[in-house]
């Protein structure tokens, strides 16, 4: 709560361009060892007041010195006396103020605010309660005795207004961190307490697996958030809110990511799957491996009958909501017209006809995909990547053709920090709302980002934009099936 104030932000930037200066460091490394003499170091102490001086000084010193600090005009570089002061304030951080403040998060000698706070009138404080959102009203109200007397029931009377449901969530997950035993059900906004503590495992989407004693688990009207990962395979937001709770705050709040691990073969297809997730830098991210062997020449109707599930007209395969605008099926049909013809002798031709291919008896299976299906594609409207790809694969069951070409389609998203359902990355991928990926996301991919966690390096490539045309028409659109 108390991180998201605007005068906590600015201290603590402050702060860290005071004292994160890894600039000077390095530069201090090329100058020769006499420059460091010490009656220098001296002068600019005595200017600038002792190591560990007054907190006002040692706080905004540095940010102002940044701006005038000599630059010598010819080598470029900062004077000496200019670096001296750098190394003055850099060991100022040391003081037992800079300490505590940066331990304890406060301003120390700050008389207590609480009288200050009283000697406004409530009227006051409801008017500046009227300039906040409900959920900053609560919080304003949660920060203090006075507070919470001034402000009276108000905050709490109109957190429980329908209409104010979103704020109520908002208020609720800064709860998060007092709650290990409990998890925010986002429809109820309430916490209810988890019934498998730590034991909590996906399942698939047939099988009844409450994780918390919900009075709506079976109102539609309730119905939790959650993303399709394959036919018959989701993952419900509270597994997400598990595993980025534990992250945060520890092992009792959740579980690790590593259990939401999967692999497993299609009910009524031929496509495998395999899920794994990683967190980095506080997301969730995602990928989903699909395979399934590729006969060659298909038909059209052949390759729908490949690609899509009987059951919805969902690809088989993991996609994000995005999937019926723009290239994403045409590239898995282009790439489908690479398979090459599986290896055939003089003789087995000959059973069939007289004309015989010498080609065929040798086929090559490495063949390249060609440059529409081969590169990597990002949606433009949510952090998620797809990759086709072509390999030769072992059928064990098949002992005449031991080896075929297998189509493969990965997928990697990015779920974001498991905070609110109805926003972020999470939501993007769910097509609840929109975010420029290709702003957003910046020049690392996700896909090179998972990947590296395994030691495997993705080799730089330029990724394509999944919707060129920016085409938004979803089921109505002709080109997805
Ligand atoms: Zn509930
Ligand atoms: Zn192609
Ligand atoms: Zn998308």
């Amino acid at each position: 709560m108390t991180e998201s104030t605007p005068s906590k932000r600015t201290f603590k930037s402050r702060f860290a361009n005071a004292f994160g200066g890894g600039k000077p460091r390095s530069r201090l490394q090329k100058l020769p060892p006499s420059t460091g003499s010490t009656p220098e170091l001296l002068k600019a102490h005595a200017r600038e007041g002792s190591i560990g001086g007054s907190t006002l000084r040692s706080q905004y010193a540095p940010t102002d010195c940044d701006q005038e600090w000599q630059i010598d005009e010819q080598t470029g570089e900062r004077d000496h006396t200019g670096l001296l002061h750098g190394l003055a304030h850099h060991e100022s951080f040391d003081s037992l103020d800079s300490l505590s403040q940066k331990i304890l998060g406060v301003q120390p000698y700050r008389k207590p605010g609480e009288p200050m706070i009283a000697s406004l009138s409530p009227e006051l404080w409801d008017h500046i309660a009227d300039h906040l959102t409900p959920d900053d009203v609560a919080n304003l109200a949660i920060s203090s005795k006075t507070l919470w007397k001034l402000l009276g029931p108000a905050p709490w009377v109109a957190l429980e207004d329908p209409e104010n449901h979103e704020y109520k969530v908002k208020f609720l997950v800064g709860m998060d961190h007092l709650l290990p035993d409990h998890l925010l059900c986002f429809p109820c906004a309430k916490y209810h307490l988890r019934i498998k503590k730590g034991q909590e495992t996906l399942k698939a989407t047939r099988i009844l697996n409450p994780i918390f004693d919900c009075p709506h688990a079976t109102n539609v009207a309730y119905a939790p958030s959650r993303a399709r990962l394959t036919t018959g395979h989701h993952l419900p937001f509270s597994f997400v809110q598990l595993v980025m709770r534990a992250q945060r705050f520890g092992p009792q709040y959740g579980i690790s990511a590593d259990t939401l691990s999967r692999r497993y073969k299609d009910r009524e297809s031929e496509w495998m799957h395999q899920t794994r997730y990683y967190v980095h830098k506080g997301r969730l991210l995602l990928r989903v491996v699909s395979r399934t062997f590729a006969p060659p020449d298909l038909p059209i109707s052949g390759q729908r009958h490949l690609l899509y599930s009987r059951e919805d007209y969902f690809p088989y395969f993991s996609v994000c909501a995005h999937w019926r605008d723009g290239e994403l099926m045409n590239i898995c049909k282009c790439a489908l017209d690479h398979v090459v013809k599986p290896k055939e002798t003089v003789r087995q031709q000959l059973q069939k006809g007289p004309a015989v291919k010498l080609s065929l008896r040798n086929p090559n299976y490495f063949v390249t995909q060609c440059s529409r299906c081969r590169p990597m594609r990002r949606c433009p409207q949510c952090p998620t990547e797809y990759l086709i790809e072509l390999k030769l694969a072992e059928d064990r069951t098949d002992p005449d053709n031991q080896f075929k070409q297998a189509i493969i389609v990965t997928r990697w998203s990015d779920l974001g920090d498991g905070r609110n359902p109805a926003e972020g990355p999470w939501a993007a991928c769910n097509g609840q709302s929109n975010i420029d990926s290709f702003d957003t996301i910046g020049k690392r991919a996700l896909s090179g980002i998972f990947e590296s966690q395994s030691g495997v390096t993705i080799p730089g490539q330029t990724i394509l934009n999944l919707n060129p045309s920016k085409m938004n028409k979803g089921e109505e659109g002709h080109t997805w099936y």
